[in-house]
Order: C-alpha cells, then structure tokens, then sequence
C-alpha cells in the first residue's frame, strides 16, 4: 500500500464521496465500502455518500440507505471521493467535487487521466472495487465491507469471468468470502435475476437484433415507445448487450436505447478483435477494451452507421 487513503484524510471534519450516473455494481460497492471504512476508521469526521438512486438490488449492502440521492446544498467538503468515474460522469456531486478542499479520483476505466489532486487510476484492474480492496487496511476490514467489495468485483468481472480477471481477482475474492456473507444469495439477487418485464423486453431486444459486416457485428436497439410500453427503465436493459455478445461469430455487440428524440445510450462488448473503448472514443464515451459506452446523437441508424465505421476499420486492420 505505497499511498495511505486514512493519512489523506486524517485532518479532514467533512469528507464526501460520489459515483458516476446510473451507478452500477462496482459503482455502488466502491462508494459503500469507502463508506464504511472511513465511517469506522475516522469516527470524528462526518462522511457522506451521494449517488443516484442505485438499483434495489443493492438494498441488503450495509450504508445502502445512507446513500443521499437528493443532493442537497452543503458546505464544502474538506475531502470528495469521485470512484468509478471521472468528474464528467458525476452527475450531481460535481458541485460538490468542485467546491471540496482536496480531491481524491479511485478509478478503472482507461479512458480517465484523473480529475482530482490524488488519482488511483488503474486501468489494468477489472473493478474499482478491487482498486480500492488494495487502498485499505486488511485489519480494519469487516464482513459488511467485505460484501460491498465483492459485490463490485462480481459486477464488473461477470463472476470472475471476463478477461479482465487476474489470479490477484481470485485471490481477493477468496479473501472477501472469508468473511462470511452469503454469497451465492448475493449472485443470484444482483446478477443473476431479473423480473419478468425485464425479461421479456431482453427476449424483444434479441429477437429484433440484425447481424451485419458478415455475421461479426450485431445489434439491436430499445426505443422510447417500447421503453414505456413495458414500463422499464435504463436500468431494466443491463445485461442485453453481453447476451448478444455470447452469440458465435460475434465480434462486436451493440445495443442502444433511446433517451431523447435524436439521442441513444449506446453500450459496446467486444472480442479482441475490436477495442471497444477506441471505438466509442470517437463519440466522446469511455469505458473498457472490452466493455464501453457513450451517448449519441441521431437516428438509430445514424448511430449504428457513425459506430460501424470505426468498427469496420478495427476488422480490416485485424483481418
Ligand atoms: P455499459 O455498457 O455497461 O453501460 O458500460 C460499459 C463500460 O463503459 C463501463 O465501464 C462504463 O463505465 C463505461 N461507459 C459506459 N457509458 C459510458 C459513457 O457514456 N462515458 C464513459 N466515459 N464511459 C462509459
Ligand atoms: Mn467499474
């Protein structure tokens, strides 16, 4: 541990801590463990976590409902916490990030060249979870941190499954189970299950999905329309595009749901054969090699066309 997290934050009376928007797993196990490490570490000063409203399926992680979603006027934080994300994801906390004394950026994603006065960013680590697993102290851990790590990991390693996962991954997670949680409810509750509406819609989505450039690429998209017929939400949608990546012969899944009248999220998985993050680098997005994302504006197919053009070239270089 060559920079000391608790040293950084020893003076400090107000310390807050913030996420990117629609925070996901790793997100919310990275925000929540920091949480309840300086909550127990540093008993005089006051901590805060603000984040989007996560998914319910995170409800049973300890700090769950400490989270504040309301983002509220405060008074300068001594210290801010950005985890998972740089400042242009944070969402409402900017204003707290930007007026905070001392800035502290814990991150993943390739694409961040850190926003604060102290960066950890590490793009060769699966999850910002496991980033921060080697910021704290071993002694100090308890099971409730212990769960919100693991949660993050799973997340964002698919269950140790994506390439992104490390013999050190292994480790870690061999560790965080020691500490006795229920794991296996904690997979099937937050990785695993989905209601019925958003399975159906999946089961829509990969119906109405087209393969083109030879069968390597492939997407499908959610309109507005759809979206408030089946009465779900972005967050209803995670998982689709990793089951279009599944499919043989894919190299490249896209899937895009609509926010605005010309403007879709747009999520990438990829195989090596195309560098995700190269790709949606191109229309101001981030993320992974693997793994991506940005917003876009246009029609569907202006999306899908802008996105192929970068996809296409990765594939002919490639072979
Ligand atoms: P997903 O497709 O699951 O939304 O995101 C895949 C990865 O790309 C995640 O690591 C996520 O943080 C990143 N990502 C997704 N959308 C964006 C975006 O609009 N901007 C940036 N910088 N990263 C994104
Ligand atoms: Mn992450």
């Amino acid at each position: 541990m060559e920079w000391n997290l608790l040293e950084e934050c020893k003076d400090a009376k107000r310390i807050g801590i913030g996420g990117h928007i629609r925070p996901d797993g790793d997100c919310v196990g990275a925000c929540l463990s920091v949480y309840l490490y300086l909550k127990k570490c540093l008993p005089q000063a006051k901590v805060r976590v603000f984040l989007e409203k996560p998914e319910e399926i995170f409800r049973e992680l300890a700090g769950f409902d400490e989270i504040d979603s309301s983002f509220g006027e405060e008074e300068p934080f001594d210290v801010f916490f950005v985890m998972d994300c740089a400042d242009d994801r944070l969402g409402d906390s900017l204003k707290y990030f930007q007026a905070a004394a001392k800035r502290i950026n814990i991150d993943h994603h390739i694409s961040n060249k850190g926003c604060g006065d102290f960066n950890v960013i590490r793009p060769r680590i699966g999850s910002t979870c496991e980033v921060v697993y080697d910021l704290l102290e071993e002694e100090r851990l308890d099971r409730n941190m212990a769960q919100a790590l693991y949660t993050g990991i799973i997340h964002d390693t698919g269950i140790f499954q994506y390439s992104n996962t490390t013999p050190r991954t292994m480790e870690i997670g061999a560790k965080l189970i020691g500490y006795g949680f229920d794991f296996p409810r904690l997979i099937r509750e937050t990785f695993y299950q989905k209601t019925y509406v958003q399975t159906q819609i999946m089961g829509r989505a990969l119906m109405e999905s087209i393969r083109f450039m030879n069968g390597r690429c492939i997407v499908s998209g959610v309109d507005r329309k759809t979206m408030e017929f089946y009465n779900v939400e972005p967050k209803d949608l995670g998982g689709i595009v990793n089951q279009l990546r599944n499919i043989e012969g894919i190299d490249c899944a896209i899937f895009l749901y609509q926010t605005d009248v010309l403007e879709y999220k747009v999520s990438l998985r990829t195989s090596e054969k195309v560098n995700a993050a190269e790709v949606v680098s191109h229309f101001g997005g981030g993320g992974h090699d693997r793994a991506a994302g940005c917003t876009m504006n246009g029609t569907f197919h202006d999306c899908v066309n802008n996105l192929s053009l970068h996809i296409e070239a990765q594939l002919k270089s490639e072979g």
